[in-house]
């Protein structure tokens, strides 16, 4: 039955009022490039209507739920320069593209940082970690279940984040898994493990656009609705300074289910110490407290000086969440921040002490 043009014009209006109302994921161009600069002329045509699709785990995903809908989908996996681990004398570079599998297996990264790979193992399952990437990883979209519900669903939450304008539906809501930094615009928190562990280690991301790109220390890299890449701008590596001999250096997660789960809470530790004990640098970082890894700075002051006693590890420990402000149903983290802090102190879990000379710089895979 061929229709006349006035039903056909409705059906047209039904069907894109429908669309509209379902969300249903346009289909978007799709790109697959091979080098960083045909990436970039493509996320520079389209802006903010392009994304960057890597090893797919979480996009795909939230384009099945209707919550992101692009116009291009830009495939970067084949672009071969972004993988690789590679030393220079005081740092060691990560392409945006190297897998978490082979962050979790790679030797240099056991000896050099067991911290890297310690996070690197307690991801997912090993098939998410084949595909997903570094850079997927830490611009990762938050796993707030008010923002991830789908449309589909029947039920679903146009908050701040999503939608620009609307309420933060956790904010007096199922709050327990939220941040502990008191009432914002958005109360969700940054889901990366790789963030928390890199802040630690006082990691630099480093970006491209068509217009040049920058170096973002990753403790400014996050802001209150995600990261703060612009339209067209990617992640090309994560550069990690080198850490001297006689480092300790400690990533602890709470989750609920000891297999494939996102953390509850984490922290991640670098401490240094001198011949006799006393610690002369620290870093203590907090994961699932904020929009993006927490720096304890507390816990670093009581540590200066002294010799790690479980006196000391206590004190650092009501210091480093002595600032925080839990949500109506989620201070049951603070305790368990305190308890993990004065673990990664005392040097219980898994020990993962750098005590290697340094590697030859070059390229180690
Ligand atoms: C079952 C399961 C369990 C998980 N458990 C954990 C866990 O315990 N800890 C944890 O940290 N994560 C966990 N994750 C999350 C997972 O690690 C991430 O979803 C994954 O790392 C994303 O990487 P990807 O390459 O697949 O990214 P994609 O899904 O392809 O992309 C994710 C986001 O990053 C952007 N992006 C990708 N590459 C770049 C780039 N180069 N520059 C700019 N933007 C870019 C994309 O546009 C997109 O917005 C889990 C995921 C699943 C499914
Ligand atoms: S925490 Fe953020 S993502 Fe979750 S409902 Fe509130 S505004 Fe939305």
């Amino acid at each position: 039955m061929s229709l006349q043009p006035f039903e056909s014009k409705e059906i047209e209006r039904a069907y894109a009022w429908l669309r509209e109302y379902w969300r249903r994921p346009i289909d978007p161009e799709y790109h697959r490039v091979s080098t960083v600069q045909e990436a970039l002329s493509i996320l520079g045509a389209y802006g903010r209507r392009a994304r960057i699709l890597a090893g797919g785990i979480d996009f795909l995903g939230l384009m099945k739920s209707g919550i992101e809908s692009p116009e291009a989908l830009v495939n970067i996996k084949p672009v071969k320069a972004l993988e690789h681990i590679t030393l220079s004398r005081d740092s060691i570079t990560i392409g945006a593209l190297t897998r978490i599998r082979d962050l979790e297996r790679s030797p240099i990264i056991e000896r050099q940082y067991p911290i890297l790979s310690e996070a690197a193992r307690g991801i997912g399952s090993p098939h998410v970690r084949n595909m997903a990437t570094l850079a997927g990883n830490i611009c990762q979209e938050t796993r707030c279940w008010y923002f991830r519900r789908p449309w589909e669903s029947g039920i679903s939450y146009a908050c701040r984040r999503k939608d620009g304008g609307g309420k933060c539906f956790a904010l007096d809501g199922e709050n327990q898994y939220h941040g502990l930094m008191g009432k914002g615009d958005c109360v969700a928190v940054c889901p990366s493990d790789m963030a928390t562990v890199f802040c630690a280690m006082d990691a630099r991301i480093r970006t491209e656009a068509v217009g040049g790109g920058r170096t973002i220390q990753i403790k400014d890299f996050y802001s209150e609705y995600g990261n703060i890449l612009n339209p067209g701008e990617m992640v090309t590596s994560v550069q990690v300074p080198r850490l001297s001999p006689g480092t300790e250096q400690r990533f602890l997660k709470f989750r609920i289910r000891k297999a494939i789960d996102f953390a509850i809470v984490s922290v991640a530790s670098i401490i240094k110490m001198d011949r006799k004990g006393k610690v002369t640098d620290s870093r203590i970082v907090l994961g699932g407290v904020g929009y993006g890894p927490y720096v304890a700075n507390g816990a670093s002051e009581v540590l200066a000086g002294e010799k790690i006693t479980e006196k000391a590890a206590e004190k650092a420990a009501d210091a480093s969440v002595s600032a925080l402000k839990p949500l109506s149903k989620n201070a049951y983290k603070i305790p368990i921040l305190k308890a993990l802090v004065k673990r990664a102190i005392l040097g219980q879990g898994r020990s993962v002490r750098f005590s290697q000379g340094s590697e030859a710089p070059g390229v180690a895979r």
